[in-house]
């Protein structure tokens, strides 16, 4: 049988081995254990939301109210109205029929993607996607193919390839996201959307890292471009700029009723806590108000500030990779921010390929000039040293 310590012992050696840090709150803007305070590049709470007053009073007030734990799946009694208005302002917000609320992104992904597809569909995503879209499609069934990141002709070839007669009963889909979680740049929704009606298959976009901090009121990149009619499934997670924790897939009433009925990790698990739906709620209300607003101008502003001082191209949301390559190289780089009070970890395989380990800045709207200066100050050496 395979020993764990040499499994541990071979992650080690191929500076894979990772481990976790406790810190003392959780505000976006710095990190402090063990008597250290660093400035904190590394969460994904974008607008600050994480301790904003109007969060917490909505799961104090909530607690209050409905008491702590939902007791059962939603499937029974689990459900309470926290649940009910999440969903109902997720599908307004979003513009869409319905909406359904998990525990979480990567729930989310698993049950949304095991409700839509079966064996004998297809399911196409970019490479890039994340664990959860991928681990969704392996466990529904579906045939799994893959196209390199944002390459349409690529996904024009697997479309054509598997469109024939026998295929009218089965589905198709195609996944991508709106921001990239570890290389921060979009994808060509239109493009895509375009191949989509030729093929007759479905879209399904998450918006995890572009929610709340794109578009009018936050909507998202799909809204930003206008093209939300041609998405059929928009997933987003509440745990990042919403500043609580949550994730809604959001389409077309029949979906929402299909997808209810057949979503194993929404169906089989206890409902999230009132207080979580709460939360998520008042994080969405603090997006699309003036408070959203005034965060999202702050935090575009640190983006532009950090990107001159580079001198590197701004993207599209607030999430900047310094591509390193090598394992040990980036932990090294990584410590070396953590000496000078940056916390900004090694991101690296199996989150992102062998061999294209990197550095994952996120900025926050709460971060400050001379947070953003440091930051600067301190990865320009780094980057030509590399
Ligand atoms: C974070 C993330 C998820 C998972 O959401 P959680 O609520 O954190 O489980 C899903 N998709 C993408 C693209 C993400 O970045």
């Amino acid at each position: 049988m395979r020993d764990p310590g040499s499994e541990l012992n071979k992650l080690r050696e191929e500076n894979l081995y990772r481990e976790l840090k406790h810190g003392a709150s959780a505000t976006g803007r710095t990190f402090h254990s063990e008597n250290l305070s660093l400035v904190n590049f590394s969460s994904n709470d974008y607008l600050g939301f994480g301790a904003h007053e109007d969060i917490k009073e909505a799961v104090t007030e909530t607690t209050a109210t409905f008491g702590v734990g939902s007791g059962s799946s939603r499937m029974l009694s689990g459900g309470t109205t926290p649940h009910l208005l999440i969903e109902k302002e997720t599908a307004n917000f979003f513009g869409k029929d319905s909406s359904l609320f998990f525990a979480n992104g990567y729930g989310a992904a698993l049950g949304t993607l095991g409700a839509i597809l079966q064996k004998g569909d297809t399911v196409i995503l970019d490479k890039l996607c994340h664990a959860s879209l991928i681990d969704g499609s392996r466990l529904s069934g579906a045939t799994v193919r893959t196209f390199p990141h944002n390459n349409i002709d690529r996904l024009r070839k697997i479309l054509n390839s598997i469109n024939g007669p026998d295929q009218k009963e089965n589905r198709i889909l195609i996944v991508t996201e709106g921001i990239f979680s570890m290389d921060g740049d979009s994808s060509p929704i239109k493009e895509i959307i375009k191949l989509k009606e030729q093929h007759q298959a479905l879209l399904l976009l998450d918006e995890a890292h572009s929610f709340g901090i794109i578009g009018e009121n936050g909507k998202g990149i799909a809204h930003k471009e206008k093209l939300i009619h041609g998405v059929d499934f928009l997933m987003t997670t509440f745990g990042k700029s919403a500043g609580a924790a949550g994730s809604v897939t959001v389409s077309s009433d029949t979906w929402i009723k299909l997808i209810l009925n057949r979503a194993r990790s929404f169906i089989y698990s206890t409902a999230p806590m009132p207080s979580q739906a709460a939360a998520a709620l008042a994080g969405l209300k603090l997006i699309r108000g003036s408070v959203g607003e005034e965060r999202r101008i702050s935090l575009h502003r640190n983006i532009d500030q950090l990107c001159n001082e580079l001198q590197t191209p701004k993207p599209q949301g607030a999430i900047i990779p310094l591509i390193i390559g090598d394992e040990l190289e980036t932990l090294k780089v990584s410590a070396k921010l953590r000496k000078r009070g940056i916390l900004a970890p090694a991101i690296r395989y199996p989150t992102v390929a062998k061999g294209a380990a990197r550095i994952r800045i996120t900025i926050s709207a709460n971060h400050s000039e001379n947070d953003i200066a440091l930051l600067a100050q301190t990865i320009k050496p780094s980057l030509i040293s590399t």
